[in-house]
């Protein structure tokens, strides 16, 4: 059997072209334009790239975007206080505190400042506090475990009974997505790095999100037939026959686990996409709930 791919950047178009469409309407009726702020602190390469990625999706449906950069030797105070600014500006309606921040920084100081309304990461703990509580709606959900559950409900729209394990507990995507899932009516069993016996406990899933940082961590015996695989990682290894001199891998083996699962994500082209379709989709929400 081979697995049915899940083409993410497909979904995303749709989403990004509907979020498109609905701020020209904005527009058209005579409302501002929705605006997103980035927070960028430090000259981490990769949190730069994915900056830089979330303010060309932007621009392409029509999203104002702001960045803000802050040199790593940035206080904590000089932080929180930019949060603040951005939280009193009616142009910006939402903010994007890059992650990680540098060592040695709270981050939970930094995020508990970004007000509620304009939270579209979805990181404030009060949101998070939200999600992981009965009968409360979190105003946000973060981006990648919400493209996570969008993916799986493209092959599994009730999750009711499912026997749903995830690989990582992260508080930005692992336990988020176990949150979520839970929400969803599924069993839920969470692993880590302590996890004694990885194999035999994914084997026991009907979905499977692998969010680890391992580079093909997830063989083809570690998983159940007809599962639905969902595969977070990205992961960098050499290639000399690529001009970068790298690719791109997820933490599934895909050749070995498309052979088994009844569906899969590919990497890249799989979450990835998602994420900033989700980001762009929790900008339009904020701009709306705002009210201008
Ligand atoms: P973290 O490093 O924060 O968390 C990794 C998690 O995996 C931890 O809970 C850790 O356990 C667990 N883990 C590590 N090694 C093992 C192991 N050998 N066996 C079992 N569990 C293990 O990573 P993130 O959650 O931030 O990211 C995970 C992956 O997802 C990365 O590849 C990242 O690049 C990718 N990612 C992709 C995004 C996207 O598609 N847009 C967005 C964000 C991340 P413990 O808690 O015990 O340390």
């Amino acid at each position: 059997m081979t697995a049915q791919i899940l083409d993410g950047s497909a979904i995303a178009e749709q989403i990004r072209a509907e979020v498109g469409a609905e701020v020209k309407r904005l527009i058209e009726n005579g409302k501002p334009w929705p605006g997103l702020a980035t927070v960028l602190v430090g000259e981490n390469p990769a949190s730069q790239s994915y900056v830089r990625g979330k303010h060309k999706a932007c621009a392409e449906v029509g999203i104002e975007s702001f960045g803000f950069e802050l040199p790593a030797s940035a206080s904590q105070q000089e932080v929180e206080e930019l949060v603040l600014k951005l939280n009193a500006d009616p142009k910006v309606n939402g903010i994007l505190v890059q992650l990680p921040l540098p060592s040695g920084m709270d981050e939970e100081g930094v995020l508990s400042k970004v007000s509620l309304d304009k939270d579209v990461d979805g990181f404030h703990p009060v949101n998070i506090g939200r999600l992981a509580q009965k009968g409360r709606e979190p105003r946000f959900v973060p981006c990648t475990p919400s493209g996570v559950m969008l993916m799986i409900g493209k092959v599994l729209p009730n999750l009711e009974g499912v026997h749903a394990v995830v690989l990582g507990r992260s508080n930005i995507v692992g336990m988020p997505v176990a949150l979520l899932l839970v929400r969803a009516n599924a069993t839920v069993t969470i692993c880590h790095s302590r996890t004694r016996d990885l194999p035999s406990v994914t084997r026991q899933a009907d979905v499977l999100v692998a969010a680890v940082g391992k580079a093909e961590m997830v063989r083809g015996d570690w998983v159940k037939p007809g599962a639905v695989v969902i595969d977070v990682g990205i992961n960098r290894v050499e290639d000399a026959t690529r001009p970068r001199g790298y690719r791109l891998v997820g933490d599934v083996a895909f050749n070995e686990v498309k052979e088994v699962a009844g569906a899969i994500t590919p990497v890249p082209g799989g979450v990835g996409p998602l994420t900033i379709a989700m980001l762009l989709r929790n900008t339009l929400r904020a701009a709306k709930l705002s009210g201008q």
